[in-house]
């Protein structure tokens, strides 16, 4: 077939294939499965799984589905306007996130053996523009915790716990 008679989900695995096919060490994954069906994307979790055991493959893998990231990445990085926001472990995400952002985010994860007499949480307001970033912390406007310090200082990325690192005042 011609590229453009591939569909969107054809057109994404083939460019994995070619990304693989140089035998990489290290690949970026820049939402690779985002416009793949829910059933071919755990076959393509799968198949990313099963190369990095046989190859020793490092992935960078960016997404914005939290749910799906937390079921294989080693290690996470929340990232929030353009500022790593919370690292830790990707096993532990679930249990031990602190951030406010990453505990809205989880908070918005459909699960089907979720309890679904609770209401699913939004995140009030919009980003600001990347252009014009308020001092301070980055989600101070979105943030029901938010403290006169937030609007002032922008708190570093310290750390909590070993292989754990966050980067919020509740916490300084
Ligand atoms: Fe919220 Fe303040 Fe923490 Fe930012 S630093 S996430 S505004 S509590």
């Amino acid at each position: 077939r011609y590229p453009h008679e591939f569909s969107g989900g054809q057109q994404q695995r083939v460019a994995i294939a070619r990304a693989l096919a140089v035998e990489p060490e290290f690949i970026v994954c820049d939402e690779p499965i985002s416009a793949l069906d829910v059933s071919i994307q755990a076959q393509m979790v799968n198949m990313f799984e099963d190369l990095q055991e046989k190859e020793g493959l490092t992935y960078l893998f960016i997404a914005h589905d939290l749910g799906l990231i937390q079921s294989f990445a080693h290690q996470i990085a929340v990232m929030y306007l353009g500022t790593i926001v919370e690292v830790l472990p990707g096993e532990e995400i679930s249990t031990s996130a602190m951030h406010p952002y990453t505990q809205a985010l989880l908070g918005a994860v459909f699960d089907l053996n979720m309890d679904f007499s609770k209401k699913i949480e939004s995140i009030e307001s919009e980003a600001p523009s990347p252009l014009d970033v308020p001092p301070g912390c980055p989600f101070q406007n979105r943030c029901d915790r938010c403290m006169e310090i937030c609007r002032e200082k922008r708190p570093a990325l310290i750390d909590v716990a070993k292989g754990h690192q966050v980067a919020c005042h509740l916490y300084t």
